[in-house]
């Protein structure tokens, strides 16, 4: 479609009652409207199983749309385009009904049989959605059709393999778009940009010039509520198969030869490919697991993830993982690729660090000074931005060299300071770029990196859990990951460092 046309679709939210679209989408979609990039040829139909009419749904939207944004001002117009159809997904003889409620839709608000299919629900369901959409003939459409899931894509790269053959019966590959939220995030789109668009950064991008990149996303909440679906999941089906992993290949990956979807992940499949296998006795050397104990966090005491609700009290579940990561090719051999994240950690924060290795010779060490390595840190969340650290001589005082900061961070005027991932991720969807979504082929990458891990995991018990405290960053083998490397985890907090 051009660059500026407004696109027209259907949308379908499967498990439309659910925490998802109330928290996430709805918003989305409203921000989208309100900015006019949505024309006035959208309608959605929310779909689950309990019985609702339109108009109870359409509050539903309202209240979820208010109670996300601030100001929301004036809805009704909105909300009109918003329908409700309870059905059972698993119930074969609803989906003609849902049919022909599409296509007074499509022709009421001449959407041209565009048809986007939201899966907001548990993953169990996606394979059977997808067969009777196909089956009933609501993907028989004379405009696109595309298919939205959500994470997790399989439980490993047996059940991935087995989930992505049920879908693709309905649905080619470029119209699955697998959502991996982290790659709607502002910073994490800007990788690229500040790769690709700097003339300084990306001659020094490379084993020459970097000693060793760490990726952080650390959470201080615990496992809530998700309990049941933790346990089976674990911090490195829960994070590190996905969303860190696609950090690691926007990072790592060659400059594509143009900026199309093709293109950008066919070199993010090569750092997967890449990517140093890990098995058996290898797995210990290279990653780190971690339970988290009791602990205080902001003065409150807090329960260890054994004490949380659905939780084994002899768990074996990982709730944080570090890992050393070594991309077996040209430009990154010998750069290790730490990442590390979990729950119940000192902060919040989500974070890139790439340090430069030392410049060939200290001039100043007759002033007794050890230099601060050069680092190029990315924040992605919560604050947004990157800040540069460079050594430079502080006025007033000869020869000493300083460590001193750039920085360029992404505010807005009330905090609320980039779009959200799932409004920028919506809009990619409706207007046919996948580039900002996973691919089956890194998605099965991911899985048999993984798996490796998991299995030696799942059958050693970790006899020393709980190994770190709630409120603190992490075991003490994270630390000692790097150390024997010469290296340590740089803070997540900023340095205490002037800014010029
Ligand atoms: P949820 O349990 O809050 O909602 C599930 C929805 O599915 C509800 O609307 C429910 O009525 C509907 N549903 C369940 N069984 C049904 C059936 N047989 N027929 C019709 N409808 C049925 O779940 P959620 O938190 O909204 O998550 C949805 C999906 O999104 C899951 O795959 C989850 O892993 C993923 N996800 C959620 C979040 C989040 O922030 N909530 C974040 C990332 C990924």
């Amino acid at each position: 479609m051009k660059l500026n046309e407004k696109p027209t679709a259907l949308i379908m939210i499967f498990g439309a009652t659910g925490d998802l679209a109330k928290r996430k989408l709805f918003p989305s979609l409203y921000r989208l409207y309100k900015k006019g990039k949505l024309s006035e040829r959208f309608a959605v139909i929310g779909i689950a199983r309990r019985p609702l009419s339109n108009d109870e749904f359409q509050a539903n939207v309202k209240n979820s749309v208010e109670s996300a944004i601030k100001d929301s001002g004036e809805l009704e117009d909105f909300v009109s385009h918003f329908y409700y159809h309870s059905h059972d997904v698993t119930d074969a003889s609803s989906y003609l009904a849902l049919k022909s409620m599409a296509e007074e839709l499509d022709t009421h608000y001449s959407l041209e049989g565009n048809r986007i299919f939201y899966l907001a629900m548990a993953p169990e369901f996606f394979g059977t959605i997808a067969e009777h959409l196909k089956a009933d003939g609501l993907t028989d459409v004379d405009g696109f059709k595309r298919l939205v899931i959500e994470k997790p894509f399989g439980h490993d790269l047996e059940s991935a393999k087995q989930l992505n053959k049920q879908i693709r019966k309905a649905f080619s590959e470029n119209e699955i778009y697998r959502i991996d939220h982290y790659l709607g995030k502002e910073m994490v789109q800007n990788i690229e940009v500040i790769r690709f668009a700097n003339a300084i950064f990306e001659p020094l991008w490379n084993n020459r010039y970097i000693s060793n990149i760490q990726v952080t996303s650390s959470e201080v909440l615990g496992v809530e509520e998700r309990g049941r679906y933790y346990e089976k999941s674990g911090a490195l089906r829960d994070m590190v198969q996905n969303h860190m992993l696609q950090m690691v290949a926007l990072l790592a990956m060659e400059p594509p030869i143009r900026l199309t979807t093709d293109e950008i992940r066919s070199e993010k499949v090569k750092v997967l490919r890449a990517m140093r296998p890990l098995e058996g006795e290898r797995v210990k050397e290279y990653f780190v697991r971690g339970q988290y104990g009791k602990g205080s966090m902001s003065g409150k005491q807090v329960p260890a993830y054994r004490e949380e609700q659905m939780v084994d009290e002899q768990s074996n579940t990982e709730t944080y993982v570090a890992g050393k990561l070594m991309i077996d090719n040209f430009r990154w051999a010998g750069v290790p690729i730490y990442i590390r994240t979990g729950k119940r950690m000192a902060a919040k924060s989500t974070k890139i660090v790439i340090q430069f290795k030392d410049i060939p010779m200290n001039l100043y060490y007759q002033t007794e000074q050890t230099l601060n390595p050069n680092l190029l840190v990315i924040h992605i969340q919560p604050e947004e931005g990157i800040t540069l650290y460079l050594n430079a001589q502080k006025s007033g005082q000869n020869m000493e060299a300083t460590p001193v900061k750039l920085n360029f961070a992404n505010k807005g005027i009330d905090g609320m300071n980039t779009p959200e991932a799932y409004e920028r991720l919506l809009y990619d969807c409706m207007r046919g770029d996948a580039t900002n979504f996973t691919h089956w082929d890194e998605v099965a990458l991911s899985w048999s990196f993984v798996d490796k891990i998991s299995d030696v995991w799942e059958n050693t018990k970790e006899e020393g859990f709980p190994n770190y405290e709630s409120g603190t960053m992490g075991p003490k083998e994270a630390d000692q990951l790097l150390e024997k490397d010469g290296f340590f985890w740089w803070p997540v907090t900023d340095l205490d460092v002037e800014e010029c």
